[in-house]
């Protein structure tokens, strides 16, 4: 299957006065056409620096160190500002955590729509209303045409996130970027949103690229998963390998303290005890190894390369060293 967007060693660094932030380091993966790849990780992990690099929309203290985003045969970040708008919201839409910030507030639903689709020059402004309609309609908004003339505060949080979507997908972009979509909604909602995701997915045979610190909602809805720590991919595969046959110590300690996962009554929720490592000043070894229940010597001084558990899966521990 032939890869959308790639990844290719892609280091980011964000400027602060106390010096420089190792936001991402040596970031390697792709998304292939009509898949979802969920990337996953606790807060910090750098989730959403790589996914604001996809649609480079990266902050202004960000700096590329290395690598690139190739997205066409070109790399994203090094796109002007005219080149970068026919991509975002065309051929790459994003959905955001928190719609009441992405949508405008003084702007009524319909005219956001109808904007989104400037680009469709032979289309009359009924043409753009209808498709609106049918795209509301299409992600459950009931009664759409009155929803055109609302804005954003006069819905729940559900329905905006729903309406976000319709935004997202109107003009049938190859790729969606979603950052925690659902953060912001109840359990229920939830899971609405993530059915959702999957059913447009297959509609319009488009590939997503997810964010989520939520394990469950990664199985439900990612072919592939990416298991971020500190900056650094710690291990890849197919939802399977990773939820199945996990290698890495830290993916291990994130599926154990997975409360779906816990079978056991318990007062105490398990934890991965310590906290991430300061990015300012990066460990010579392993960044995991702080934390980690399997560090041995080696994790102190040398940085564990990425090794091939299968030809889905990867993962940079040196127990997988031992192992081969
Ligand atoms: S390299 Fe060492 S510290 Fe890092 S995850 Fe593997 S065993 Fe743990």
């Amino acid at each position: 299957m032939s890869s959308l967007i790639s990844f290719e060693n892609l280091s980011i660094d964000f400027e602060t006065p106390a010096g420089p932030v190792h936001a991402v380091r040596n970031v390697n993966f792709e998304v292939a056409e009509n898949k979802v790849v969920g990337i996953v990780g606790e807060s910090g992990c750098g989730k959403t620096t790589v996914i604001s690099a996809a649609i480079n929309l990266l902050s202004n203290n960000a700096v590329v160190t290395s690598g690139k985003v190739i997205f066409e045969n070109k790399n994203i970040l090094n796109l002007s500002e005219i080149e970068l708008r026919r991509i975002r919201g065309n051929k790459i839409s994003m959905v955001f955590q928190d719609p009441m910030t992405s949508q405008n507030p003084v702007i009524s639903i319909g005219k956001q729509m109808m904007d989104i689709q400037y680009r469709q020059k032979g289309f009359s402004k009924e043409q753009k209303r209808s498709n609106s309609i049918d795209m509301l309609n299409r992600v459950g908004i009931p009664d759409p045409e009155m929803r055109l003339n609302q804005f954003p505060h006069e819905l729940s949080g559900g329905m905006r996130q729903r309406i976000s979507i319709a935004m997202a997908i109107l003009m049938k972009p190859s790729i969606l970027i979603a950052d925690e979509p659902t953060t912001a909604l109840d359990v229920t909602m939830e899971a609405q949103i993530i059915h959702l995701l999957r059913e447009l997915q297959r509609e319009f045979s488009s590939s997503i690229l997810f964010a989520s610190h939520n394990l469950g909602l990664i199985a439900e809805l990612c072919d592939e998963v990416v298991v971020m720590y500190a900056g650094e991919i710690a291990e890849k595969g197919s939802c399977h390998d990773i939820f199945h046959r996990p290698t890495h110590p830290y993916t291990k300690a994130l599926l154990a303290c997975d409360p779906s996962r816990i079978t056991e009554r318990t007062r105490k929720l398990p934890t991965i005890q310590g906290d991430v490592p300061n990015l300012q000043v990066i460990p010579k070894g392993c960044v995991f190894s702080d934390r980690c229940p399997a560090v041995h010597d080696p994790c102190y001084s040398h940085r564990p390369r990425e090794f091939s558990v299968s030809a889905t899966h990867k993962a940079s521990c040196h127990l997988l060293h031992c192992a081969n």
